[in-house]
């Protein structure tokens, strides 16, 4: 369970409201970390002697465009490399793009995250994904695109290769690529959970994941919240209280972590899952879930779980 990378959710705040968002980021969320804050936290990642990566997400960070050029910058002549979600809104032609990247190329960003799917695209226009995608490329920057998907998914990775006019997109689900790529593309069922528990069932794409076996990632990828709370990763364990590692305001990031490794939760989590968890409590959980993620969340909120963990001692 040592930290390889945090991910520090500059801002709630986001210019769409994809319904698929598990933290129900939009327009209408405030909370943003001060760039003080966050340079804080950055200091913590770098005492932490595992920790390789920062990355910049949300919310939409590209929000807060002179603290992410400074906050990358500030990263990077740390030693860590720097890598930065974004939804692409602000990509309103190809010369803004090429703009914005150099930018924080310049200052040291590493790899830029790209969402595009059916359910951005409702909010944001191709074009600009595009733009953006096609400024990466061009400065030599590293580019992910992350792919949510349901049932009724029209754009994935075959579609987005065709869209973009690119064959050199590598999916992610095929395994290591073999030979040089032009991007990594990796796509997921979307998780059911905070705003996105709403869209229909039917949508849901039960069973896209494995349920069963441990989680890789806990305590590895974790995240910062605006609030300060360190969540144990990047994913849908962050909306649960119960699985908050602390307050890194207040206390180090380094200590929190020590103590987190100690605790039988991450311990099963990282041993046997949420699965490990589900049969502390009763093993009642069934299939019906897009993926562990999903699972997990279930089994975190599950009131009986403080109680079975103190049980583990
Ligand atoms: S999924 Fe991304 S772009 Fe959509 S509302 Fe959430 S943070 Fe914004
Ligand atoms: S299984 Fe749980 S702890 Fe692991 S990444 Fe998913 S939500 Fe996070």
């Amino acid at each position: 369970m040592e930290t390889f990378r945090v991910g520090l959710l500059l801002t709630e705040r986001c210019d769409a409201e994809c319904s698929h968002c598990w933290f129900s980021s939009g327009p209408n969320r405030t909370r943003s970390m001060k760039p003080d804050e966050a340079r804080g936290y950055i200091d913590q990642a770098a005492e932490v002697s595992t920790v390789e990566w920062i990355s910049f997400t949300g919310g939409e960070p590209f929000l807060m465009p002179e603290a992410l050029v400074e906050l990358v910058g500030y990263a990077s002549e740390r030693g860590i490399k720097v890598e930065c979600a974004t939804n692409c809104s602000w990509a309103t032609s190809k010369e803004a793009a090429e703009s914005r990247l150099n930018e924080l190329m310049d200052a040291g960003l590493d790899t830029v995250n790209i969402s595009m799917d059916d359910f951005h695209q409702r909010h944001i226009p191709f074009e600009r994904v595009r733009n953006c995608y096609e400024a990466s490329k061009e400065g030599g920057i590293k580019a992910v695109i992350m792919c949510a998907s349901s049932r009724s998914n029209a754009l994935g990775i075959d579609e987005i290769r065709l869209r973009l006019g690119d064959e050199g997109i590598h999916d992610i689900r095929a395994g290591r690529p073999t030979s040089p790529v032009s991007a990594l593309a990796v796509e997921t069922g979307f998780i059911p959970v905070g705003r996105a528990a709403s869209i229909p069932e039917e949508e849901w794409l039960i069973g896209d994941g494995p349920l069963d076996g441990p989680c890789e990632e806990v305590l590895r990828d974790i995240g910062i919240a605006p609030s300060g709370q360190v969540l144990p990763c990047c994913s849908a364990a962050g909306l649960v209280d119960y699985a908050r590692l602390g307050d890194a305001g207040t206390e180090r990031l380094s200590e929190l972590l020590r103590r987190a490794r100690l605790n039988p939760l991450f311990k099963m989590l990282s041993s046997e899952g949420p699965r490990g968890l589900d049969r502390i409590i009763d093993g009642s959980r069934g299939d019906r879930y897009v993926n562990r993620c999903h699972l997990c969340h279930d089994v975190l909120s599950d009131p009986r779980l403080p109680d079975a963990i103190e049980k583990l001692g």
